[in-house]
């Protein structure tokens, strides 16, 4: 059954929404996966304007991706692009498909990003559950924790025909804007419809493990995640002892954090270890340098 929810406004601005560039899109996606879209866009630049193509990209060694989505963090993100667009051009003819299943067969696609792009680089009429339009789903339209198949069931019925581009950038607006992890639904449009708000909120937040809902992340400073991010954008300036891994991270005192974040780097394919030091991986090297 198809709802309506009325023409929702898009608000943000954003280098990628002015683009209907596949290629551009799927970057755009994958840097904004685990971050805030307007903390992607400094590094989603600078990866498209090294790599305008999937098949710059997949002509690029690891080291050189890896240095362009510096600052991003979750670098495993950009190994994963980087094979993807080994793959669309092995697989595509260097064109990113425009069909769910192949999309969603490329590394480091899930559910969300390959819907995200057919609805922002082809235009189709797909629903999107991500973390922002998974609150909004949960609690405005169904006041209910959803599964992942009802969320997105939900998300395609309310997707009016043409309007899916517009309709899914939109919700990602309405939920980073209002619907957030503590809502702020003053000004909000959906507030007159809102189930969850007519209902006063007194039921426990629906969104909560609702499906697409991500939990909030653990804290940042002092983290592994902290630490490979350090450790990944020391050994792009060039190869580290692993004598010096400790004091690179700021751990010295906790030399088996240090062990356990240089082999979580070593185990993702991202690092190697060579002759007592850490370098980037050279497995993913281009073949046809
Ligand atoms: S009214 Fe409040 S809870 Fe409902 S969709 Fe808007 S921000 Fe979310």
């Amino acid at each position: 059954m198809r709802r309506r929810l009325g023409a929702l406004p898009v608000v943000r601005e954003f280098p990628w929404r002015a683009t209907r560039d596949p290629w551009r899109v799927l970057v755009a996606e994958v840097c904004c996966q685990q971050t805030q879209a307007h903390r992607a866009v400094e590094a989603y630049e600078r990866v498209c304007g090294r790599f305008d193509s999937p098949a710059a990209c997949a002509a690029a060694t690891l080291a050189e991706v890896l240095d362009a989505w510096r600052g991003l963090g979750y670098y495993r993100r950009a190994k994963a692009l980087h094979e993807a667009a080994r793959q669309i051009v092995e697989r595509h003819g260097g064109r990113v498909p425009d069909d769910l299943d192949s999309l969603l067969a490329l590394p480091g696609i899930g559910p969300y990003t390959a819907r995200a792009v057919l609805a922002f680089a082809f235009e189709r009429d797909v629903g999107i559950v991500d973390t922002n339009v998974g609150r909004v789903l949960s609690r405005a339209i169904a006041n209910r924790r959803l599964g992942r198949l009802d969320a997105q069931r939900l998300a395609n019925s309310l997707v009016e025909p043409g309007r899916g581009w517009t309709h899914n950038q939109a919700l990602l607006d309405l939920g980073a804007a209002h619907c957030t992890s503590v809502p702020r639904c003053a000004g909000c449009a959906l507030r007159p419809c809102c189930k969850w708000r007519r209902g006063g909120s007194v039921t426990a937040d629906p969104a909560t493990d609702s499906a697409g809902v991500s939990r909030r992340q653990a804290r940042f400073a002092g983290s592994d995640r902290e630490g490979r991010g350090r450790l990944l954008a020391a050994v792009l300036d060039g190869p580290v002892r692993l004598s010096d891994v400790a004091s690179v991270i700021g751990c010295q005192d906790d030399l088996l954090r240090a062990t356990r974040v240089a082999a979580t780097l070593c185990n993702e394919g991202l690092l190697q270890r060579r002759a007592g030091v850490l370098a980037v991986a050279s497995s993913s090297a281009s073949t046809e340098r």
